[in-house]
């Protein structure tokens, strides 16, 4: 299977493009959410270029015996922190947007804390029917770059970052 391979550089990249086009929008958080474990690299990097703070939440699909499950579930959320979301206005980052079941699923959990606005960011969509939605009260989206339905790995999941980078040469065309 062909599969696209990012280096850091190209993560950089596409962060800042997405904090650009953030700011362009008029759109101005007041805080980061990052969903983990993907999403957190990309929220810290688009915090470099927007200054805003990061709350982390993790959702996971398996369960305690390790089973795969057909819906995430939260395995790390925000608790004490959720209490100050209300009436912010709320970036939330995840590095992919696949099926889309994991944003559909954050941004509802976060739309019941009551925020002035939640917006959505991704490095990558890729091109494909999506199994969720993204709830009608997310107006802003914004995909760093779309691209066809391949598999992704991510410079930090490579045991070799050198390998890694030398094998994004021949990534398949995205166009
Ligand atoms: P969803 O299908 O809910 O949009 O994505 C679920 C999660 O699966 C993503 O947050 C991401 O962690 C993981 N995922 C989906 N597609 C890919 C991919 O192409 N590469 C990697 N590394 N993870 C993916």
């Amino acid at each position: 299977m062909e599969k696209y391979r990012f280096t850091y550089q190209d993560i950089h990249r596409t962060a800042r493009d997405i904090a650009d086009r953030v700011k362009a929008s008029g759109f101005e958080p007041d805080i980061i959410v990052a969903i983990g474990s993907g999403g957190f690299i990309p929220a810290r990097i688009i915090r470099t270029f927007l200054g805003k703070p990061i709350l982390a939440v993790g959702v996971a699909y398996y369960d305690a015996n390790d089973k795969p499950t057909d819906l995430p579930h939260k395995v790390q959320w925000i608790e004490e922190a959720e209490k100050k979301l209300a009436g912010k206005r709320i970036l939330l980052v995840d590095e992919v947007d696949d099926s889309r079941t994991t944003l559909e699923y954050c941004v509802r959990e976060l739309l019941r804390h009551d925020p002035a606005e939640v917006a959505v960011a991704v490095l990558h969509d890729k091109k494909k029917d999506k199994r969720g939605a993204i709830p009608a009260e997310v107006k802003r989206y914004f995909a760093g770059r779309t691209i066809p339905d391949k598999w992704i790995v991510y410079p930090w999941d490579a045991e070799d970052i050198d390998d890694h980078d030398a094998m994004a040469a021949d990534n398949p065309p995205i166009d």
